[in-house]
């Protein structure tokens, strides 16, 4: 293989998971013209006395040398350069034949797309899309410009990233718009009586105390920097934006598409000025997109929210990056909410940990743990970063909660399980567990359930 396949098949790699398919398309069908034009020129041998069929092993891409002719006769030369000049002989890049002039341009364009694709994303993603990154003293997880995990954390290259993309096979998920959105929720749960409403994927509605917060909401269609691609929804949000009820506190657990959507946090914050609550490093990319009351917190930092109500950002394994030069520069984690009615956790978008015996340590146990249960195949990539059902009840059993909820699955196809795999292994892990779906719960979207009271 010669230098251009080297060229187009790296830039088709990277386009493939960069730029998306109709760009993809583009450069495999101006290939596909390349080709042909190619076949063109068989007839320019015609004169030496090959028959067709003698051209058969030529091979295109190594232009830049020679094509290849198998000979059929004695008296038929087994290699003749195309690029030199005269009769017998022709030029590929100074022909003026039609169709060799096609394939040329051809070439030039799905070398000059192959290269974009790889360029322009780099160059946008570097330039435009990575966050600031946090500023501040150096801790036992920030060496003073990035984080890192306390636990051993299997950090994937882009190599592995490409390796995932070209050995994987999606289970392909059903396109389920449409459905109708859960009923509006109550404006205010007050006192002890504890109320969660699952939007989807990690946005959930906590509602205690007379006091209403929303977990990394996204209401927006794509979990992407731009509007125009990256993964789209396949469940609309389970409820209407417009029949929240006044949001007080919102919390993000870090900064990547799915779970900190500047879209949404703008409109919550010019429709309910909520205090919200970020990994370190955040405040400052909300800030910048003009959205107030953001406040930074480190690993086991505490806010007295409302009354009686104190959240606390706790420690977990995954990481950060919203471009391709801020990975690891903002902080990531969960929260505890202390409320009059019990202890209220979201452990955050994460894979398996001891954290969680250090959560249940410092608060006891939580009446009601919110635990993600999707994005985690394949395992080989995604299990430092993404806990799988299994795990999930693992964690359900170190917390020892009421009732969990599984979240993070079934509205943005990210990884390879199917829509609904996660809840399946859930009640086969919960079975094998000797639980019920009673102790882990796993709502509809847009369906809310009132907790039960601690015993
Ligand atoms: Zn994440």
């Amino acid at each position: 293989m010669g230098g251009i396949i080297a060229v187009i098949f790296l830039g088709v790699c990277a386009g493939m998971a960069a730029a998306g398919v109709p760009t993809m398309a583009l450069i495999f069908g101006l290939m596909v013209v390349f080709r042909l034009g190619i076949r063109g020129t068989w007839a320019e041998y015609a004169h030496l006395g090959a028959p067709r069929d003698a051209c058969d092993a030529w091979d295109c891409w190594a232009l830049a040398r020679t094509v290849r002719l198998k000979a059929h006769g004695a008296d038929f030369a087994s290699s003749i350069s195309i690029f030199s000049a005269g009769p017998p002989r022709m030029s590929f890049f100074t022909s003026k034949k039609p169709r060799v002039r096609l394939a040329r341009w051809s070439l030039y364009l799905s070398t000059g797309l192959a290269f974009g694709a790889v360029l322009i994303p780099l160059f946008l993603g570097a330039c435009v899309f990575s966050a600031p990154g946090y500023n501040g003293p150096v801790s036992d997880h920030f060496d003073g410009e990035r984080f890192h995990n306390l636990e051993p954390f299997g950090e994937k290259s882009f190599g592995d990233v490409m390796k995932w993309r070209w050995t994987s096979s999606k289970t392909p998920w059903p396109d389920k718009r449409g459905l109708p959105p859960g009923p509006p929720p109550p404006r205010r749960v007050e006192g002890e009586e504890l109320r969660v409403t699952f939007v989807n994927h990690a946005t959930v509605l906590i509602q205690t105390a007379g006091l209403n917060i929303l977990t990394d909401p996204v209401w927006s269609e794509r979990t992407s920097p731009v509007s125009w691609a990256g993964p789209k929804r396949q469940k609309d949000a389970g409820i209407l934006y417009e029949d929240l009820p006044p949001i007080d506190l919102v919390v993000i657990s870090h900064n990547h598409y799915d779970h900190l959507d500047i879209a949404t946090l703008k409109k919550l914050s010019a429709d309910h000025a909520p205090l919200i609550l970020v990994p370190l490093g955040n405040a400052a990319l909300l800030q910048a997109n003009g959205i107030a009351n953001a406040r930074d917190l480190d690993w086991w930092e505490s806010v007295d929210v409302a009354p009686g109500v104190r959240a606390t950002f706790t420690r977990c394994q995954h990481w950060s990056s919203r471009g391709t030069r801020d990975r690891f520069k903002t902080l990531w984690g969960g929260f505890a909410f202390e409320t009059p009615g019990g202890l209220v956790y979201y452990s955050g978008d994460t894979g398996f940990g001891t954290f969680y015996n250090e959560v249940r340590e410092r608060f006891g146990r939580p009446r009601l743990a919110l635990l993600p249960i999707g994005a985690y195949e394949p395992r080989w990539f995604m299990k430092s970063a993404h806990q799988n059902p299994e795990e999930a009840v693992q964690a359900h059993n170190v917390l020892q909660p009421l009732v969990s909820l599984g979240v993070h699955w079934g509205t943005w196809q990210l990884t390879d399980e199917g829509m609904d795999a996660p809840v399946v292994a859930l009640d086969a892990a919960l079975e094998n567990a000797g639980l019920t779906p009673e102790d882990f719960w796993v709502l509809d979207n847009g369906q809310g359930r009132d907790v039960p009271a601690m015993p």
